[in-house]
């Protein structure tokens, strides 16, 4: 199987799946009990949370265990957002889609549209700053594009014009290749997930800057300092802990990543199937992923075939299951519909190899005479 979906979702760490295994067995105790089996639990937790917290240089107590990031971004957005608020016209639904919710309870809301190569422009957001804004929201890597947004510049922006807003990062895609530091970002909200780092599904994290207050939207038994109330997802939780600690010792990986990105580029100039990188070149994008353009080819069933010859990877983006319309995202920055039905997103992990883009492209010309629409 060559396996090149890794910004949908990556392998379970062995590691993770290691310290999670006792949390499903024998050391099965509620960490809210006061009994050793709880206190076991409890340590577990709070050891995966301090290992998160690493990963995105912030303190411990700033981490808030939820079940994803979609949790985690609803809880940014629904938490903190008042009046009015700013995003892009580029994010994951689970931000897009949340917004558009609130807008129906009466959220003024500004969406700032990325530039035609998928990256929006920070002053493009400042300027959308009114001073009833309660929260920016603008993500660090488009899952679909691969596209770096300018967050510090946004972030520093807003502090130099004392913006009350808070500023919040949907940093999903970006550890598994570039460093993601809560403060040199300025972000006072960072949602994370575990399962695009190594980690389960079903598991994630909001970052909330010390000082910053949110609502909670799940209530409950006041669990995660009652800002997300429910058992905690232990076993979950130390899985996504493990995969957080691994990923701060693997910094090594984005030198190979720009060596895949350059037999990717071989790969295809020599595949002769005419496909090529959607972006130009100069774009900034995050090294484990690219967006290829399949010039007369229907993305969703070349995907199709290139599974049935073991090669894994996305139309668009894996997130809108069974959803066969062109990806908005790729409407959004201008691509008319027929050449967005015609782009496929490869991306890397740790254990991706060259010759799993070799097999890519051996397979991508094997079926491509069938996918051309
Ligand atoms: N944001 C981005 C940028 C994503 O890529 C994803 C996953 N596709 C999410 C949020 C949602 O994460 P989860 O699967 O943990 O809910």
């Amino acid at each position: 199987m060559t396996y090149l979906d890794h910004a949908a979702t990556s392998p379970l760490r062995p590691e993770a799946l290691e310290a999670m295994l006792p949390f499903l067995k024998d050391s099965f105790g509620n960490p809210s009990s006061a009994h050793p089996l709880g206190m076991a639990a409890r340590e577990a937790v709070e050891a995966a949370r301090a290992q998160v917290a690493a990963l995105v240089g912030a303190d411990a107590a700033e981490v808030i265990f939820t079940s994803g990031a979609t949790e985690a971004n609803n809880l940014a957005i629904r938490g903190v957002t008042r009046s009015h608020a700013v995003t892009t016209n580029i994010e994951h639904p689970s931000v897009a889609a949340t917004f558009e919710a609130l807008t129906k309870r009466g959220l003024a809301l500004t969406v700032v549209a990325a530039r035609p190569d998928g990256v929006v422009k920070a002053e493009d957001i400042l300027a959308a700053v009114r001073p009833e804004t309660t929260l920016v929201s603008v993500m660090r890597v488009n899952n679909e594009l691969g596209t770096i947004q300018p967050v510090e510049a946004i972030a520093a922006g807003l502090r130099a014009m004392k913006s009350r807003a808070l500023f919040h990062t949907d940093a999903v895609q970006s550890p598994a290749s570039l460093e993601t530091n809560m403060k040199a970002l300025g972000a006072d909200l960072l949602s994370l997930s575990a399962h695009k780092l190594g980690g389960p599904k079903g598991v994630g994290a909001l970052v909330i800057r010390k000082g910053v207050i949110l609502a909670p939207i799940v209530t409950g038994g006041g669990q995660e300092r009652g800002v997300r109330s429910g058992t905690e997802n232990v076993a979950g939780i130390v899985g996504f802990g493990t995969a957080a600690n691994l990923v701060v010792h693997i910094s090594s990986v984005r030198e190979k990543f720009d060596m895949l990105q350059k037999a990717l580029d071989t790969a295809l100039a020599g595949s002769g199937t005419g496909a090529k990188r959607l972006l130009p070149v100069g774009t900034p994008v995050a090294s484990h992923i690219a967006a290829l353009e399949v010039p007369g080819a229907d993305a969703d069933f070349l995907v199709l075939l290139l599974g049935r010859e073991g090669v894994m990877v996305s139309a668009g983006s894996a997130c809108h299951a069974g959803n066969r319309d062109a990806s908005k995202i790729l409407l959004t920055i201008g691509l008319s519909e027929k050449r967005a039905r015609g782009v496929i997103r490869v991306s890397f992990g740790p254990e991706t190899k060259t010759n799993d883009i070799e097999s890519f492209a051996a397979a991508l010309r094997k079926v491509l005479p069938k996918a051309l629409a």
